[in-house]
């Protein structure tokens, strides 16, 4: 560190987490703690945003992507969950391939280049359903990259089918599945585990899920649910087993932070992050998880402007245009139903940065140079 940087940090508590930073020591259980509840975000912001610059330089990717939810029929009954139905409700369905290809082809004159697929847990619908959705997408565009299947839905097929998830993943894989999103991780512990989310698979049975298809080389989002009844120490534990397991089998591309929206859920009285709180949360991640590339901030759960700061707080991905987007907003997101392409790339260069298009793998980019737009 500098010996001006290091009078600039002199007087803040996290003064010692930047020597920790600048000499590449791993923080730990402590340091996470202070950094999910320090007051100091001048001195979080400087430092989350200088590990991400270093990761990534300049670039915020973006994608083109809508979603697709087969149905809302559920077996589960998350208390946190606004979506979820039971088939004799007035507004429960399912989708039958033919209705969800025709969803995608009227999307893709927008350029779409990614299909988030997230369903329920729906007994009448078995893995050929699924692998058969799989297989019209990457018919329509083999371009298309599939985002689909959290842990907690690859858990509940291999139990429908009674078949190991290794089996579970390679037929998706085979059908077309290109990486996974983090869905279903909400918080590790327990104690909070019971309360929002009973019944769930466990923190346990979500990172060996998460473990298996990275060995299948099947990359992996994760997650955390945060401002509910979390406690700062139950965020850190969270972020810390994250790290523990990209350790282990490092196919976790991208961590994303999702702001709990508490309309229509069961969830009360909860602690809503507020502005600080959601950067914090983004902060505290890019400094915790060293072993992760990409940190995403999502306009639907924090609308876009936050989403854009945040790209100052250590996030490099503003996520896609998120077209038919359905669980936040069931939940009370007023964030607008979608956000184009162009409005994507405006707000990633007003706050200095570079613009580029690709998708859940990051296998491909498309950077965008100054001036030039999509459409
Ligand atoms: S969060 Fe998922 S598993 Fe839980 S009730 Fe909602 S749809 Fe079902």
């Amino acid at each position: 560190m500098t010996a001006f940087i290091h009078e600039l940090l002199q007087d803040s508590e996290l003064c010692p987490i930047a020597e920790k930073v600048f000499s590449g020591q791993r923080l730990n259980n402590k340091d996470g703690l202070v950094l999910m509840t320090t007051q100091d975000m001048t001195t979080l912001g400087y430092l989350a945003d200088q590990v991400r610059q270093e990761k990534v330089g300049d670039e915020a990717c973006f994608y083109i992507n809508l979603n697709i939810n087969p149905t809302n029929i559920c077996a589960g009954r998350c208390q946190i969950c606004a979506f979820r139905r039971d088939e004799e409700d007035s507004d429960a369905y399912v989708m039958n391939p033919d209705q969800m290809e025709e969803k995608i082809r009227q999307a893709l004159p927008l350029g779409l280049n990614e299909i988030h697929v997230v369903s329920a847990l729906n007994p009448e619908l078995n893995l050929r359903y699924y692998e058969e959705l799989c297989r019209r997408i990457k018919t329509i565009s083999p371009e298309l990259c599939i985002h689909g299947f959290t842990a907690v839905e690859v858990d509940f097929l291999g139990r429908l089918e009674r078949l190991p998830v290794d089996i579970v993943l390679t037929r998706l894989k085979e059908a077309g599945l290109d990486n996974m999103p983090g869905g279903g991780a909400e918080v590790f512990a327990p104690r909070i585990r019971q309360l929002i989310c009973q019944g769930k698979i466990s923190a346990e049975r979500w990172l060996e899920i998460h473990g298996i298809a990275h060995q299948l080389g099947l990359t992996t989002n994760a997650t955390l649910l945060y401002g509910h009844i979390e406690t700062p120490e139950e965020r850190v534990d969270h972020l810390l087993r994250l790290r523990e397991q990209q350790d282990k089998t490092g196919g976790f591309s991208c961590f994303v932070p999702l702001a709990f929206h508490p309309e229509n859920t069961a969830i009360e009285n909860p602690h809503l992050a507020d502005g600080n709180d959601n950067l914090r949360v983004i902060a505290a991640a890019r400094l915790l998880l060293d072993n992760f590339t990409h940190i995403k901030a999502i306009w639907t759960y924090l609308g876009a402007k936050m989403a854009q700061t945040a790209l100052m707080f250590g996030a490099d991905d503003l996520h896609g245009t998120n077209v038919n987007e359905k669980i936040v907003h069931d939940a009370g997101s007023c964030q607008g139903n979608q956000i184009g392409q162009d409005e994507l790339v405006r707000l990633i260069r007003d706050a200095g940065r570079v613009p580029v298009l690709t998708d859940s793998r990051y296998h491909f980019k498309k950077i965008l140079s100054s001036g030039e737009g999509l459409s």
